[in-house]
């Protein structure tokens, strides 16, 4: 069986030992004479899948005692504007920092719902950093300051996160979520897609402080209430159960791998052999985020001419390598380096991009 070497940047990579383990269980879930996608979300099987996932993602990440731990649908997209509606009160703007696509996306949709304030942007730089945490300035009266811990598009990813106090910070952590320890406590809400690090599409992890899961205005519709699914334990309507039973096995392989810590050293070694390949290519291949604001998850690169780019992608693809065609916004190359992307993947990378460079430097 040939496997991709799967550089794609969402949906992505997912262990092979966990495809494996869902095909088995595939047809018949546990002797159910049936597969989860067929049983009923109330039944015991179903619920020790969704309480396994929960208390995995828990345990692994350290989330305190008083977060509330939320399967929901909709992606990361539809978090841009549950966050405000729930959360951003009258007199009290919503601050936001600005360093990409994805920031831009969760700030258009808080001015739909009221007063958005820009914290930091880096958009002179065209995105290409991080703002340093001494640039980042939040109203004494915000009701919460978002960013964007990781820009998939851009390439770019805080290292370290800003002390709000008494404001909450929320994190859109789509594309690093359990690629490195965080400490969960310093966060007010922290959401991610599943699609990157966590498994397949059609779930959304929301990790919420339990005071901010109350008390949202009552004209919010019950679905887009956070208090509605935290109060039903993610069991207020059907949720995607196919997709949570698949994060619960891609949290017991993160798990098996030795945990968050280990899944960090392992990223960092895999990314390292991108970005060397990037920084000991004499200017062949041009790094596009700032030193300091590297991701460790998505590689962003260019070559000296679009058509030089094209003939990449191309060779690249005949050679077994996907999806390193950088995001269509931006152009340029991209190599996302997921959790679950092996380092054998990389090695190949590195050694694809040195042979690229010797035919066409
Ligand atoms: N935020 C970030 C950082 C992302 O990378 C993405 C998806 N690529 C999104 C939000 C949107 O996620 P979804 O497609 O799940 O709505």
């Amino acid at each position: 069986m040939a496997r991709a070497y799967n550089f794609n940047a969402g949906p992505a990579a997912i262990p092979l030992e966990v495809l494996q383990q869902a095909q088995e269980q595939f047809v018949d879930y546990h002797g159910a004479g049936m597969s989860i996608m067929e049983m009923s979300h109330r039944s015991a099987l179903y619920e020790d899948v969704n309480n396994e996932a929960q208390s995995l993602m828990r345990e692994l990440f350290g989330i305190p005692n008083n977060y509330k731990v939320m399967f929901l649908q909709g992606g990361a997209s539809t978090q841009f504007a549950m966050l405000p509606m729930n959360l951003l009160r009258e007199g009290q703007p919503a601050a936001y920092v600005h360093t990409g696509a994805w920031a831009d996306k969760a700030i258009k949709e808080a001015k739909l719902i009221g007063e958005t304030v820009i914290a930091a942007s880096t958009a002179d730089d065209k995105f290409m950093r991080v703002p340093s945490l001494s640039e980042i300035v939040v109203p004494a009266n915000a009701s919460y300051l978002h960013l964007t811990s990781n820009e998939t598009i851009g390439g770019t990813q805080f290292q370290e996160f800003p002390d709000t106090g008494n404001i909450p910070l929320i994190a859109d952590m789509s594309s690093d979520i359990l690629s490195r320890p965080v400490d969960v406590s310093k966060f007010g809400v922290i959401y991610a897609g599943a699609q990157k690090n966590l498994g397949p599409s059609g779930v959304t992890v929301v990790i919420m402080r339990e005071d901010l899961a109350q008390g949202s205005p009552k004209s919010i519709p019950a679905m887009f209430r956070y208090e509605t699914h935290a109060k039903a334990k993610s069991l207020y309507n059907t949720p995607p159960s196919f997709s949570v039973y698949m994060v619960s096995l891609v949290l017991k392989w993160i798990k098996a791998k030795g945990g968050v810590a280990q899944m960090e050293q392992y990223n960092r070694d895999k990314t390292k052999l991108i970005y060397d390949a990037i920084d000991g290519s004499g200017g062949f291949y041009k790094g596009c985020a700032d030193a300091k604001s590297r991701s460790v998850m998505n590689i962003t690169f260019r070559l000296g001419s679009e058509e030089l780019e094209n003939q990449f992608v191309k060779e690249s693809e005949q050679q077994g390598f996907v999806g390193l065609k950088g995001h269509r916004d931006v152009g340029g190359l991209r190599a996302s380096t997921y959790n679950a992307v092996p380092l054998e993947s990389c090695q190949a990378l590195a050694q694809f991009m040195k042979d690229f460079q010797q035919r066409n430097g």
